[in-house]
């Protein structure tokens, strides 16, 4: 891992290691070095349902023998826990060139958008952003603001206007002038969970009518230090549109580690991407593999 992005991620795996490298110390494993695993991943967001899986699993091994010491255990808690994240493989998300943020209000879908903008512009692609959010009145501006830190251009709508024809608009320019990427910006609303559905449904329809040669990337932002309370919310958005992974933000924040794998076993989708600030570099494809071996040390 690069210095920068571990330092920002060092909270999280500080939590976590430190206390893991104590378990993993030991020199017999028993029901109470079990009891403390499970409060630990409890305690770091990795939530109830799948924290009892991982013990259970553990649980079963013990019985068997074949987890008797502390290096036993750093063993197979690495199997399981790379096995739940293998559960929701992860798609090539740098194939595409069609980006559809969505997600509840204040997750990181603007920051995100403008992340990625940044991104491709240093590539020296032709990068197009929607501003689908036509809710909140200073969004259009919060956009412009990226787009022009990243020289890329803009498609606006008005306030109030039906976002699906503001993503019309951005299509048929993406069409017209050739571009390579085009991120789509849309708002979050929580109090009216059915028309936001609704919409983006229709916003699907549009790309896929306008596109039918492209693939989207449909990206779901959940804020990691929100921990499950977003679950239900994510749940909802997954029903109503296929979401092909989640951008995972704030991960410089004060969430805790745990909340990927819950996210994973619960949600039953891929994290895609990590956020941990709000500068232009500060995310980057999630690394399954990696993220394992820097959680347990
Ligand atoms: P949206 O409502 O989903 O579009 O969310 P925004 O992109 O507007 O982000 C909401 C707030 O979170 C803003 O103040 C962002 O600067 C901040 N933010 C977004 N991503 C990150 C991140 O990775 N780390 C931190 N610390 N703040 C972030
Ligand atoms: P339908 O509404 O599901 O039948 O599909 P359409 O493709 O006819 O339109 C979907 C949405 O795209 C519409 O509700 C409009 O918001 C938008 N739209 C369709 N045609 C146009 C157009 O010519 N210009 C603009 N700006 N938006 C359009
Ligand atoms: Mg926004």
């Amino acid at each position: 891992m690069f210095t920068f992005i571990k330092n920002k991620l060092q909270k999280i795996y500080n939590q976590f290691t430190s206390k893991l490298s104590t378990l993993f110390g030991k020199s017999t494993i028993d029901d109470a070095t079990l009891k403390e695993l499970e409060v630990l991943l409890i305690s770091s967001d990795t939530g109830v349902k799948t924290t009892r899986s991982i013990i259970e699993k553990l649980h079963t091994s013990m019985q068997k023998g074949t987890l008797q010491q502390g290096a036993d255990l750093k063993t197979a808690l690495h199997t399981i826990l790379l096995d739940i994240l293998k559960q929701t493989p992860a798609k090539n998300y740098t194939n595409e060139q069609i980006f559809l943020l969505v997600g509840i209000n204040g997750t990181g879908k603007t920051t995100f958008v403008g992340k990625l903008a940044h991104h491709y512009a240093k590539q020296n692609k032709r990068v197009l952003l929607v501003a689908a959010d036509t809710f909140r009145a200073a969004a259009p501006e919060q956009l412009t603001r990226w787009a022009e830190k990243s020289n890329t251009d803009i498609v606006l709508g008005t306030q109030g206007q039906d976002p699906a024809s503001v993503v019309f608009a951005g299509c048929e320019k993406f069409k017209k002038e050739n571009y390579d990427i085009l991120i789509i910006d849309t708002a979050g609303r929580l109090h009216t969970k059915i028309n936001l559905m609704n919409e983006l449904a229709k916003i699907k329809r549009v790309i896929t009518k306008q596109l039918p040669d492209h693939q989207t990337n449909t990206l779901l932002t959940i804020d990691s230090m929100l921990g499950q309370n977003s679950f239900e919310q994510a749940k909802l958005f997954k029903e109503s549109t296929d979401v092909d992974g989640i951008v995972l933000t704030k991960m410089d924040g004060t969430g805790k580690g745990g909340i990927v794998f819950a996210i994973t076993q619960e949600l039953q989708i891929p994290i895609a991407y990590i956020t941990f600030g709000e500068q232009p570099d500060q995310f980057k494809l999630f690394d399954v593999q990696e993220y394992v071996e820097e959680l347990l040390g």
